[in-house]
């Protein structure tokens, strides 16, 4: 029988609330569900309200009773406040967290680089912005519970699974035993360890990576900038790397890598946890202020992911579907994205607005996603704890040479997680202009925020099903046309007229562009061009002048992933 803890978790600035369980027997028979999500961390709770952004709705099973422990995820992304914003939360996010853009490297007490990630006045988001998970999750677990389509578990944990060519029994454990649950699909959100993966009998495929990092949060009054440290090779800890972040409440971070053959039960001795703490206070010119230790944990990288992350009736997001190291923030920034790619996949097969061959094109693009971090956080990883003594050289050479050679700098900078381009997806147009244009965003791009008044940007605008961006003053009537056709048909389809400022024919929207900084952004020269953005807002097709029969192939192609 599964008993979560009832005991709320430590913490000297974060108050955990106890959810109750919910239990079998205060229920009637459960019937077959469209979907049920098992792991209701920051991915699977994003993804239940992503389907239910797409009228879907579902169960979400969390084991524990609590949200998860420690500040683990802190720094989120641009992308993955544009993603919070769809399903709700990004205002409250923005609200408590700490935003920021630059980083600083450090060698031999020298700055030997700054990092500056771009910030146009166009972003409604800064590129990061830092909060403990813990705040997040709330968050996230206050818009699940405030959702009539979401019904999250407590205390659910899944023990068992048999999957049958058109659903899936999943065995549920609760503190008063276990149920069985139906589902057609079943999103397995269960995290680093997923159960789901053994009980599948997956394999992650990639590397791990023999570097070890402490990390500690500790709460501190530092008049520090929110800003990220990086220190290399310094006096207290030779050959190894130290990281600093500001956290909101006067908490900070602080990663540091471990002597080779230091064992993590040594690592958090609270001796050797104080005295380097302190050390590195020392280092930053606030030796002997006084700190309180809040959570600690030991990590080592690594970077794996599943070849599919569809198999039967099962689908594969977040931490379940792929290990990646933190550094450049990739762990739930990529999770995020993989919620969103499959949230709107799964609204249109259970709406029977596609077929559920559309799935492939989720797993194909995710795992081209996480591969292509892997390649990037494999280099970052190998740059901060070198696996050989090849790479330690190497790495010793840029250290040395940065002193005084201004060129190698740039090599410090590691890149942080950003949005991957679906370039390659069987759901981009295969008849449209994209290699016409020579500048917007392309085939499989994120979308290009505009700023449109002092607190109104493009992407507010955005949401719920395809957006068809049209640039001019009308909507030529055969596109009229051919809209409606595909409404009629049940696809969510908003058609925006942008530079328009007043209401016309056929536009859901009309968003004026005075200063031109849309058709600037997104490369439009003349009007009568448009873009075609799926509901996780990529490109999937843009025409430098569009026409009712090409947006129909657009749309066929992108809700079946075969060119018409
Ligand atoms: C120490 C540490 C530090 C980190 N730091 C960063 C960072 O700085 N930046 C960053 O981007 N990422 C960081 N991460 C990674 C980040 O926390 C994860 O990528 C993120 O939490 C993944 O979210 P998830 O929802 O996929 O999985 P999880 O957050 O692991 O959530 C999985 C959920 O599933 C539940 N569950 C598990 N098994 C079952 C089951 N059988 N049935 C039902 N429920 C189940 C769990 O209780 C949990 O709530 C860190 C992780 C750790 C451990």
């Amino acid at each position: 029988m599964h008993q979560p803890t009832t005991e709320p978790r430590r913490s000297i600035y974060y108050d955990y609330r106890i959810h109750q369980p919910w239990l079998p027997s205060q229920h009637g028979p459960q019937p077959r569900h469209q979907v049920v999500i098992a792991g209701g961390g920051p991915v699977g709770m994003t993804a239940a309200l992503e389907l239910a952004r797409h009228g879907v709705p579902c169960v979400l099973l969390e084991s524990e009773l609590q949200v998860s422990e420690g500040s683990r995820a802190i720094v989120f992304t641009r992308r993955s406040m544009e993603i919070l914003q769809q399903v709700g939360v990004a205002d409250r996010v923005t609200q408590h967290g700490l935003p920021w853009r630059f980083g600083n490297s450090f060698y031999r007490g020298q700055r030997v680089f700054r990092m500056e990630a771009p910030q146009d006045d166009n972003d409604r988001f800064w590129p990061m912005i830092n909060l403990q998970q813990q705040y997040l999750e709330e968050f996230l677990v206050d818009a699940c519970e405030a959702s009539p389509l979401i019904e999250l578990r407590w205390g659910n944990r899944v023990t068992g699974l048999v999957q049958h060519a058109d659903h899936a029994v999943v065995e549920v454990d609760t503190p008063e035993g276990p149920y069985p649950l139906e589902t057609e699909w079943l999103v397995a959100s269960d995290g680093a360890r997923s159960g789901l993966r053994s009980l599948l009998d997956l394999k992650l495929e990639g590397a791990s990576y023999e570097g070890r990092f402490v990390i500690a949060d500790i709460r501190i009054d530092l008049p520090l900038p929110t800003e990220r440290l990086a220190f290399f090779d310094p006096e207290w800890n030779p050959r190894n790397t130290v990281l600093m972040h500001r956290e909101p409440l006067n908490i900070w971070r602080v990663d540091y890598q471990l002597p080779e053959g230091e064992t993590p039960e040594q690592a958090l001795e609270p001796e050797s946890l104080k005295s380097r703490i302190n050390a590195q206070l020392e280092l930053i010119g606030h030796g002997g202020k006084t700190w309180e230790m809040d959570w600690c944990s030991v990590y080592s990288a690594r970077t794996l992911t599943l070849p599919d992350y569809r198999c039967g009736r099962t689908l594969f997001i977040g931490d379940a579907a792929h290990l990646l190291p933190i550094f450049g923030v990739r762990g739930a920034n990529t999770g995020f994205q993989d919620a969103q790619a499959l949230g709107w996949r799964l609204g249109l097969i259970c709406s029977g607005q596609a077929h559920e061959s559309l799935l492939a094109s989720y797993s194909t693009e995710r795992v081209g996603a996480a591969r292509e971090i892997i390649d990037e956080a494999g280099k970052s990883t190998r740059f901060m704890t070198p696996p050989s003594r090849g790479f330690r050289l190497l790495r010793d050479a840029v250290l040395s040479l940065s002193l005084t050679e201004a060129f190698v700098r740039p090599l410090y900078h590691w890149r942080t997680s950003r949005p991957h381009e679906y370039s390659g997806s069987a759901l981009n147009s295969a008849g449209d202009d994209n290699a016409l244009f020579q500048s917007g965003p392309a085939h499989g791009a994120p979308p290009a925020n505009v700023r449109l008044g002092a607190d109104d940007f493009l992407l507010d605008h955005l949401g719920g099903g395809f957006d068809l961006l049209v640039f001019g003053t009308t909507v030529p009537a055969d596109v009229q046309a051919t809209v409606k056709a595909w409404q009629a048909k049940g696809l969510k389809l908003r058609v925006l007229l942008i530079g328009q400022g007043a209401s016309a024919n056929g536009a859901d929207a009309c968003l004026p562009d005075p200063e031109g900084r849309a058709r600037a952004r997104w490369g439009v020269r003349t009007d009568g061009a448009a873009y075609l953005l799926r509901p996780d807002q990529h490109v999937c097709a843009r025409w430098m002048t569009l026409d009712a029969h090409r947006l129909s192939a657009a749309l066929q192609q992108a809700t079946t992933g075969v060119a018409p």
